[in-house]
Order: structure tokens, then sequence, then C-alpha cells
């Protein structure tokens, strides 16, 4: 399939290039945001009952996972009202450059961090502590103070979009998962940014800001550090920039060989399993220790979640590429055969998703009319009954997800096994047990 090149609409361009429509949508997100901190914090304890809980852990959660990361890739970020408040006082405007920025300390960010451990590690202490996070609004409505403050904060130290690129645990798999999205922000010509002078994509002009993602979007491959915050198509002077239709997981015809976007993919596809044998397993003890925080059995739940991620999965992983004969070194081979579980592991999302979300989305309506659970009925909804949704298409659509998510993983393993020169069917089997196991897990 031959991209299509949606800028090329005069509208669609048009309202990218406009400053006003992103800003309308960012205000409501950020409203949205903000009471969602307010509910967690001032609303009723009852978690299915809180808007804090309801509309960012099921909501949220329902359009991030089943929508935006599959189809539109960094799509959410582009409106993340997250790294707003601390974008707007670091440039000192809401909208256009002013004539003169304040003085923040607009430090670098040091090379050891300029890579995705930081993301990995915060979204591992999330996903630690998710079964309290997911259950109780005060928990959720501090962390969503947190990382807006932390936004903030290093908004005012570093530069650029620092929390975003570094340290958001949201982001970093946003960003694993965007390559296999149909969509993608490119150049049109190459030769063209060759002959740029100033570069303002990168370095900013009176039209627009530099990329705040630190990206250099005239060297683009992947939409891994593309925020499609939109500003480097108001700062290029010579339209040099579209965004794209494109087939479904391009990205991963050009491997990774970083150990930190490995390691990504095997958090995510370890924690999924985890989550779908926590939340919707039968296995009570299993479940009493991860809610259990702080005590003996929760400490040994999370040594298992880590040796699980750390330990068995990509051990297993090793142990089939130790058998094949290549050139590469083995941390590179380690690393471009990973991209195979980059659709694997969206997959398992999407399906474990599915269970959660159709079995709590009922609770969206009641939230809605009651949104602090103070005995609001503000639509007329706020008694409506807790019951499951769409449960006769559950399973099947559970394993469609799966075994789309095991060939679209076969046909990627495939791919990257014959750049690297080595056997594609011990990273076929792995995703074959994987999977299996995910399937014994939701049915
Ligand atoms: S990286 Fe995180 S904070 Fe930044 S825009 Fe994306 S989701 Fe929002
Ligand atoms: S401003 Fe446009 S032409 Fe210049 S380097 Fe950036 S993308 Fe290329
Ligand atoms: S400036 Fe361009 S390359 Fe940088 S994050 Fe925004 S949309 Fe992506």
């Amino acid at each position: 399939m031959a991209k299509i090149e949606l800028t090329r609409n005069p509208f669609i361009k048009n309202a990218i290039k406009s400053r006003y429509p992103q800003l309308a949508v960012f205000i409501v997100m950020l409203v949205g945001y903000i009471f969602a901190i307010l509910a967690g914090l001032i609303g009723t304890p009852v978690g299915s009952h809180n808007f804090s809980i309801v509309f960012v852990w099921i909501a949220w959660w329902a359009v991030l996972i089943l929508v935006a990361v599959p189809f539109f890739g960094r799509g959410w970020c582009a409106v993340c009202p997250i790294p707003l408040p601390g974008e707007w006082l670091q440039r000192g405007a809401v909208l256009s450059p002013p004539e003169k920025r304040p003085k923040w300390l607009n430090l670098r960010v040091p090379k050891m961090f300029r890579n995705i451990w930081l993301q990995n590690i915060s979204f591992l202490l999330l996903a630690l502590f998710s079964s309290v996070l997911l259950t109780t609004p005060n928990i959720t409505g501090i962390v969503l103070a947190v990382m807006l403050f932390a936004a903030i904060g290093l908004s005012t130290i570093f530069e650029r979009r620092a929390f975003c690129r570094y340290l958001c645990p949201v982001g970093g798999f946003i960003g694993l998962y965007s390559q296999t999205a149909p969509i993608e922000l490119r150049i049109k010509d190459k030769q063209v940014c060759v002959k740029c002078e100033g570069k303002p994509c990168y370095n900013g002009s009176a039209a627009g800001y530099g990329c705040p993602w630190d990206v250099f979007p005239g060297g683009l491959t992947k939409n891994t550090y593309c925020g499609l915050c939109m500003e480097c198509i108001r700062t290029c002077p010579h339209d040099n920039i579209a965004i794209n239709l494109r087939p479904f997981s391009a990205d991963l015809a050009k491997p990774s060989t970083r150990m930190d976007e490995a390691f990504k993919a095997f958090i995510m596809l370890g924690s999924a399993m985890i989550y779908a044998g926590v939340l919707l397993g039968p296995w009570g003890t299993l479940k009493d220790a991860a809610y259990g925080v702080g005590t003996g059995a929760w400490f040994i739940y999370a040594v298992v979640f880590l040796a699980i991620i750390f330990g068995i999965l990509p051990g297993f992983f090793s142990l089939g590429l130790l058998k094949t004969k290549s050139n590469l070194p083995f941390k590179q081979r380690f690393a471009s055969l990973s991209t195979a579980l980059i659709p694997l592991g969206l997959m398992f999302w999407v399906a474990f998703s599915l269970s959660f979300v159709l079995t709590n989305a009922s609770y969206i309506l009641a939230a809605l009319s009651d949104p602090l659970g103070l005995g609001w009925n503000l639509f007329g909804t706020a008694n409506f009954a807790w019951q499951p949704m769409l449960t006769t298409i559950l399973a099947p659509a559970q394993t469609l997800a799966l075994v789309v998510g095991l060939i679209w993983s076969a046909r990627t393993a495939q791919k990257s096994a014959s750049e690297a020169g080595v056997s594609p069917l011990p990273i076929i089997f792995y995703s074959f047990v994987a999977t299996s196991t995910m399937l014994w897990l939701l049915l």
C-alpha cells in the first residue's frame, strides 16, 4: 500500500497550522485532568463511583489502548494535557513564540538519562502498585498530580519536554507501540532538509517552537519519539513535512538495536500477562498478594513480577537466540529480534483490556451523572446498574486479537530474523507459547 499524504487536504493542513483547534482540545483535556485529580482527592473513596477511577482507568484506558495507540500511534500525546502547564511556563506563552522568552535553566538532559530506562522504571513502579492505583481514588489523584507537577518542574530545569521524552510512564509504551500504527509524520524530501538553513523545525523560529521532543524531524525514521505536537508543520518554511497514512507496523521493518527499547517490549508483554492473571484470574491468593501493598506477600509478588519481566521472559527468548548462528553480536540480535514482541504485546494488551473494559464500562454512565459520588444525578444515569457488556462476543474477540498478534509477530520475526541473518523459528515458537499462555489466562 502506497502512503497517502493526509496534509495534502487543505482542511487538515489549516486545522494543524492554526494553533486554535489544538488549544481548544488542550483546554478541555486539561480541565478534565484537573477535575480527575480533584475527584480523586475529594470525591467518594469508592473507586467504581469516582470519576478519577472510572474515567482514567476505564474510559481513557479503553480509548487509548483499543483505538488511539493502534490507529493513531502517539495521537494521545498530541492532545495530552500533562506537559501543558510546564510547557506554557517554559515558553512564556500559550500560543505563538513570544518576543522575549523567560529565563529558565534550560539545561540539556544529561547523556546517561537520554534513553527510556527511567520510563521503564516509572512504568514498573506504577505496575507494581497498580492494584491499589486502579481501585483507590486518592492514590490515582495523587499520581496524576505528581505527573503534572513533575512535568512542570522538569520544564523549568531542562530544555524542551524532558518529562515526556525521558520519564512519562505512559509515553514509553505509547512510543513503543506507535511504531505499529498506520500513521506517521515524516519529511517529504530529504534534499530540501539538507539545503535548509537554520533548521527551524529543530531550532524554532518566529513561526513556532523547535521540536519539543528533541527530535530533528528531517531525520525521523520511526514514530517512537515524535509526539505529534505538530510544531514542525508550523515552523517548516518549505512545507516539507507531511502526515501520512501508511501500512500497519511500517516502522518495524527497521528493528531497533537498543536494549532499553528491547526491555520495554518485555516489560509490556510480561505486565499484560501478569495483569491478566491478577485482575481476571481465579487465584485469590495472588490477588491478595497484589493488593496487599507493603505486606510480605506483596514483596514476594513484586520479586516474582520483576523476575518474570527481567529473568524468565528474556531468558527463554535468549535461549532461542543462542542456538542461532549470526555475525551480529548477541546483544544486537537480542534487541533486533525483540521487535517481534511489539505487535504481540500490543495485541495482548488489546485482549486483556477488552475484558477489563467491557466488564467495567457500565460504571461510566453512573460516574458521568455523579462524578464525585455525592449523590448527584446530573444526566439521570446515576443509578445505572452495573452489568458486564457484550459478554457473548468477548471470548471470540479476545481470541481473534491474540491470533492476529501471533501472526503479526511471526511476520515481524521473519523480517527481523532475515536482517539479522538468523532463523525466525525460535522467536515464532516463543510467541506461540506466550500466546497460548495468555489465552489460558484470559479464557
Ligand atoms: S509522553 Fe506522557 S505526558 Fe507526554 S504527552 Fe505523551 S502521555 Fe502525555
Ligand atoms: S525546517 Fe523543514 S526543510 Fe528545514 S530541515 Fe526542518 S523539515 Fe527540513
Ligand atoms: S516538532 Fe514535529 S517531530 Fe517534533 S514532536 Fe512535534 S510533530 Fe514530532
